[in-house]
């Protein structure tokens, strides 16, 4: 008689809705075992891991790796295991707020990409249930989820404001972590920037509004970007008037984390403080910093501290930063002027505030009452319970952490 618990599972690899094992007994493969996974009556999106058919001789068995194109297999478990495999095999903790590994597809026939990095892409994608268009980033598994990856989900999924992308959900497949959030039509800021050449003042000032409006939130939620640039900023041209949307939290730490020490960000718009290696230094400051890049680039179509003479060299940026070198763009009102000079300071402590700057004559011009700023910050919406919890969040960071053997048929 065989003993119930004399084998081990190995190689698992997840489907949208199987899961196939291999079992091994003294440390031998003995079979692949496939079992069916249920959804749950009262979530309906509750990945509970039901073995629902499986074992040598049983016809579910034949059904399941017909369903799963890969012929028949034998498999010396008897179906009384299957409840234990399946415990053993399940994936991380979900709940309804959870998705299934397959409730997002691709739009079209094709793969529509709307941004590549070193972490992996960023997909248009539908979600099968409501048809609603969403941006999806996706990160392989395993050595590319780092600490980075769970602190930029973590600092995103609370916030809710009408200039910062909405996060909606984070989720792991067999091959990836994904990030579902709402997605921006208009592309980066930076293309727009391009298209246009640069901006009238006014052009300028109304994008700018956003961004303040949007970075004085961050910091209210306690949350400072670190690499706030054109790149990072989409325009939402879904509306009546176009919108600015802060995106990409993967450089950003909450007052929770440590103190920012890393010298991180891209070259043209690091603080002099964090180019001179202040340790730990003021996050909010660099951001303001940064959002006076931003508004320079804006108004002239160049960047404040690249060098004409030598335009690629970081190092020549670096230290026309650390000089705080720069050109007030041609034609800007004075009070235009008087605000890049507040922002453009060495010493952080007598920098602007961003609080400064929403009192600011040339930031207050044509300013629409659709632009939260201080006591009208949406800030009830701190952890409006719509967002998955840190718990969740972590299991499903940590699953991400472990590779699973990707195969061609998955979804992602
Ligand atoms: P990375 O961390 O590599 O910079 P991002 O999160 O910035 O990745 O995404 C890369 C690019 O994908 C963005 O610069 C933008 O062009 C595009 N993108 C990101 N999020 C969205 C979104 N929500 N809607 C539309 N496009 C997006």
């Amino acid at each position: 008689m065989r003993s119930k618990l004399c084998f081990a599972i190995s190689n698992i690899k997840y489907r949208s809705n199987f899961l196939s094992a291999q079992v091994v007994r003294d440390d031998s493969v003995v079979g692949t075992a496939f079992f069916f996974f249920q959804l749950s009556p009262k979530s309906g999106a509750h990945h509970v891991p039901h073995a629902l058919g499986a074992g040598v001789r049983s016809r579910a068995r034949t059904d399941t790796c017909a369903r799963g194109g890969r012929g028949r297999r034998t498999c010396d478990v008897s179906v009384a295991h299957l409840p234990l495999i399946a415990r053993v095999a399940s994936p991380p903790m979900r709940d309804a707020r959870s998705p299934l590994p397959g409730d997002y597809e691709d739009v079209g026939p094709s793969p529509r990409v709307l941004g590549t990095g070193s972490y992996g892409i960023t997909k248009l994608m539908r979600h099968k249930g409501t048809s609603e268009l969403y941006a999806v980033k996706l990160i392989a598994r395993g050595e590319h989820i780092t600490d980075h990856v769970r602190r930029e989900i973590v600092n995103h999924r609370h916030l809710c404001h009408p200039f910062v992308v909405q996060f909606k959900e984070a989720f792991v497949t067999s091959t990836h972590l994904g990030v579902a959030m709402e997605f921006v039509s208009g592309g980066e800021l930076f293309n727009y920037v391009r298209q246009h050449r640069s901006f009238n003042e006014a052009q300028a000032r109304y994008f700018f509004q956003h961004l303040v409006s949007g970075v004085e939130y961050l910091h209210a939620m306690r949350v400072v970007h670190r690499d706030l640039k054109l790149e990072n900023l989409l325009v939402d041209l879904s509306g009546t008037s176009p919108q600015l949307k802060i995106c990409d939290f993967g450089y950003s730490k909450s007052d929770h984390d440590s103190h920012p020490k890393t010298r991180i960000g891209t070259p043209a718009y690091i603080s002099p403080e964090v180019y001179g290696g202040a340790r730990p230094y003021d996050g909010k400051a660099s951001d303001v910093w940064a959002c006076g890049v931003v508004l320079y680039v804006m108004l002239a179509g160049s960047y404040p501290f690249q060098d004409p003479a030598d335009p690629n060299s970081n190092h020549a940026t670096m230290w026309r930063v650390l000089d705080v070198k720069y050109v007030l763009p041609v034609g800007l009102r004075d009070d235009g002027a008087d605000l890049l000079l507040r922002i453009f300071v060495k010493d952080p402590k007598a920098r602007i505030p961003i609080a400064g700057i929403t009192q600011h004559a040339w930031f207050v011009m044509d300013l629409s009452t659709n632009v939260p700023l201080g006591p009208t910050q949406p800030m009830e919406h701190f952890d409006h319970g719509l967002s998955q919890t840190l718990e969740e969040i972590d299991a499903i960071v940590n699953a991400a952490k472990q590779t699973l053997v990707a195969t061609p048929s998955v979804e992602y």
